[in-house]
């Protein structure tokens, strides 16, 4: 078969798609069986026309849900307009969404990537050359055990998880971890090599553990004492994810450095890296960049998902429906004894189950049922649906959640 036939056919044939993705793909992901050809709202329905509703939006990505009208009228007006002009010009909707996240955070100044990596990446560097332009050799950054910061070089040596860089060593020099929710541990570790603590406040790709708020409120104050940053990585709990806009607002502290992406962009692909004016002085002219970063499509679909957010009151509905869930997930647990946790905040929670009920098989058995989450090691599933999904919604599954517990309790 010529490329040219092959085009024709690939979306409209799941065998054959399945087919050249085994073949023609890297084999780094996993995939169930299973594509999808459109959604609305929290709904997806794939090649066979079954429909699912997606709990896990994309990763916490899909933040208006599927087919949202204003952001897919932002994309097609912008598309028609321009889509790409390089950093060599003034860039409006860059300027325009850099201005909104710095009057809804506590940052000063925004530098854009693509990506979550790319925005961690950037962080690094400025945190480094932060220390750099004012003479000092402090350039180590302390990241938690089981954290997650992204697959570059840079960032899987941020990672406090050695299976993600073991096969990519040498590792970098530069890098330390700790315990997370231990402070006896970084103060242990901070020294004067140290340029930067980074932290996620729930660890999501290690099983949605949150940060203890003491713990948290002693990092934000040994960082100030010691004159070190503090990075901290919204990359999934960022932009109304948690019920508030970033998740450090509920921990009462404010970060030196903060990143974003997944949610940012609603599902077109941004990430952003913010900081105070004071810290932005760590990049010069020239000293980073990207070629695609801050381009004027993408920047402009995150200025639509902020004014979605802002303007519709989703904050209030994350925190509603995200009450909801707890409630429904706690009065579950008392009930079956295999729900070992319940973690989170918002709409970004982990289901523990004890050794019996195996999250892959958790996983499996709510998508027969027609719900997607994702399953995190061997035992705990997240969810991280859109942020305009309803309570009634949330407890459709709630309840297919509790058909199939009731089923695997009686089949033990
Ligand atoms: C997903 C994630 C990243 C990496 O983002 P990519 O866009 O995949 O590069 C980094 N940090 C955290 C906390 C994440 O959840």
């Amino acid at each position: 078969m010529g490329i040219s036939d092959t085009k024709l056919t690939i979306d409209k044939d799941f065998y054959l798609a399945k087919q050249y993705e085994k073949e023609y793909c890297f084999n780094v992901f996993n995939p169930l069986e299973v594509a999808f050809t459109h959604g609305k709202g929290v709904y997806l329905y794939d090649t066979e026309g079954n429909k699912y509703m997606d709990m896990i939006g994309g990763i916490a990505v899909n933040s208006l849900g599927h087919n949202n009208k204003a952001l897919t009228k932002t994309i097609e007006q912008q598309s028609k307009k321009l889509i790409h002009c390089c950093n060599y010009y003034v860039i409006p909707q860059r300027a325009d969404l850099a201005f909104r996240l710095c009057k809804l955070s506590f940052a000063d100044k925004v530098f854009f990537a693509n990506s979550g990596a790319e925005a961690n990446e950037a962080a690094i560097k400025l945190a480094r050359g932060y220390f750099y332009h004012k003479g000092s050799s402090r350039r180590t950054i302390i990241s938690a055990k089981m954290s997650f910061h992204g697959r570059t070089l840079g960032t899987i040596n941020a990672t406090g998880q050695e299976k993600f860089r073991k096969p990519f060593g040498p590792d970098c020099p530069g890098f330390e971890y700790v315990e997370f929710n231990n402070v006896d541990a970084l103060k242990e570790k901070i020294n004067s090599d140290t340029a930067a603590v980074m932290l996620e406040l729930i660890q999501g790709e290690s099983g949605v553990r949150p940060a203890n708020k003491e713990y948290v409120a002693a990092v934000r104050k040994l960082c100030t004492d010691n004159g070190i940053l503090l990075i901290i990585d919204e990359v999934q709990t960022g932009i109304g994810r948690t019920g508030s806009m970033f998740c450090y607002e509920q921990y009462g502290i404010k970060p030196d450095i903060m990143t974003l992406a997944k949610g940012l962009g609603g599902g077109v692909p941004i990430g952003a890296m913010l900081s105070t004016n004071e810290v932005a002085s760590g990049f010069e002219v020239g000293d980073h960049g990207s070629t695609f970063g801050g381009n004027p499509l993408c920047c402009a679909c995150a200025n639509t998902v902020l004014e979605e957010i802002t303007n519709k009151d989703i904050l209030v509905n994350v925190n509603e429906v995200s009450d909801a869930i707890f409630t429904k997930l706690d009065a579950m647990r008392k009930k079956y004894p295999v729900i070992r946790e319940v973690r989170g905040m918002g709409l970004l929670i982990g289901i523990e189950f004890a050794e019996l009920i195996g999250a892959v098989d958790m996983k499996k058995a709510l998508m027969k049922e027609g719900f997607l989450v994702s399953s995190i090691g061997t035992s705990t599933i997240r969810i991280a649906p859109p942020l305009i999904i309803s309570k009634a919604e949330a407890m459709k599954f709630c309840s297919a959640l509790e058909s199939i517990l009731k089923i695997k309790s009686k089949e033990r």
